[in-house]
């Protein structure tokens, strides 16, 4: 009990004796850090769906075998989920996102993480990526109608009502000026994890819109795990072998970013490439491959293998050595589902590829495209 006491005491004392300057080092190390980790959705929000698999459920899967992980990997390490099952806080939206950033908030986490998968219209788009809070006038002004995303609209906040000059809005400012070096540092730790195990890396994004992190007040991300709306990524997300890399590469994260919180120099750290420990020990190429996607949502010159009247599974046997390889980019007409290797910039490289892509699709070409469709 006495032990217990002094627990409490030192949780409650640490926020002041952190802020009281120097000679806490040695109160610093005593204190247990506190991870949160936020399995998106649950209850009547089942959060972005793809037939039978619901969002909230693989969110909550990687959020459990991140725990174990860490079990394993920082005994030290004290880790909390915002929901251990099908559960909610509030069934409104915008007050549920709310009351899990505050449940981090009275933890004093170290570091909260929210736990997504993805979806877009175009089912070529796929990859992990990593949100933070910024509050810059560029991000601030970003047009939300323009990140063509859907079903997490309700996980954002309102832009266009937020009252820039509420206290608020003030103290979240306040904030993200102190937690952005540290949201940033964990953010590329996973990101370079995320490539590790083959996801496709589409980076850090800046961003104002998600409820939970303008409530926090400690450090914190959140990851979309990769697209739901692409049928090979979603049945490696969906797999216990995906799920089990995924959790590996979100565990080494963060086990990476306590570390450099107790080491100032590290965590000053502005870049961490190729520091990062990685989450695909053991895992052989061909697998890693196997999880490998491509995206047509940007611009340059692929290579068209086949057109189809219908939509082909990417890892269909008929794309041979190219199996889940292949981005889908809409042309015109009936034959208007184009199978594609490759991204290139230049017309040029693309060329150099052609030669080899041949050996398997005779009839091969490269085509220019813009926006996940042909581009004259
Ligand atoms: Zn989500």
């Amino acid at each position: 009990m006495r032990k217990l006491i002094i627990v409490l005491l030192l949780a409650i004392l640490q926020p002041m004796l952190a802020n009281a300057g120097d000679g806490t080092d040695v109160v610093s190390e005593k204190r247990r850090r506190v991870v949160v980790l936020d399995p998106g959705h649950g209850g009547v929000r089942p959060g972005k769906p793809a037939g039978k698999v619901l969002e909230k459920t693989l969110n909550l899967d990687v959020a459990l075998e991140v725990r174990r992980q860490l079990a394993e990997k920082m005994p030290e390490l004290e880790v909390h989920l915002t929901r251990y099952s099908d559960s909610m806080y509030d069934a409104n939206r915008d007050v549920d996102n709310r009351l899990r950033a505050e449940y981090a908030n009275r933890l004093h986490a170290d570091l909260t993480v929210g736990i997504h998968a993805n979806a877009h219209e175009n089912t070529s788009v796929c990859g992990g990526e990593v949100w933070i809070l910024s509050l810059n006038d560029k991000v601030l002004n970003y047009n939300k109608q323009k990140a063509n995303r859907f079903a997490d609209e309700g996980d954002y906040i309102d832009i266009e009502n937020i009252d820039r000059s509420s206290m608020g809005f003030m103290l979240a400012l306040a904030r993200q000026l102190d937690n952005e070096p540290r949201n940033r540092n964990f953010a590329r730790a996973l990101c370079n994890n995320f490539k590790a195990i083959g996801l496709r890396d589409r980076g850090i994004f800046d961003s104002v819109v998600w409820t939970l992190l303008y409530y926090l007040e400690g450090p914190g991300a959140l990851l979309e795990m990769g697209y739901m709306s692409n049928p090979a990524e979603l049945k490696y997300i969906s797999s216990e072998k995906g799920k089990r890399e995924i959790a590996g590469a979100i565990s080494d994260a963060i086990v990476y970013f306590i570390r450099s919180l107790d080491t100032a120099e590290e965590y000053a750290a502005s870049d961490v490439q190729g520091d990062v420990p990685t989450a695909t020990e053991g895992a052989s190429v061909a697998e890693r491959r196997d999880a490998t996607c491509v995206d047509a949502s940007g611009e340059g010159y692929t290579i068209q293998l086949i057109s189809s009247k219908t939509e082909v599974d990417v890892r269909d046997s008929q794309f041979k050595a190219y199996r889940g390889r292949v981005m889908l980019v809409m042309g015109s007409g009936s034959w208007r589902y184009k199978y594609c290797y490759g991204s290139y910039s230049s017309q040029q490289e693309a060329k150099a590829d052609l030669a080899e892509v041949r050996k398997s699709f005779k009839d091969a070409y490269v085509v220019r495209y813009k926006a996940g469709k042909l581009a004259k």
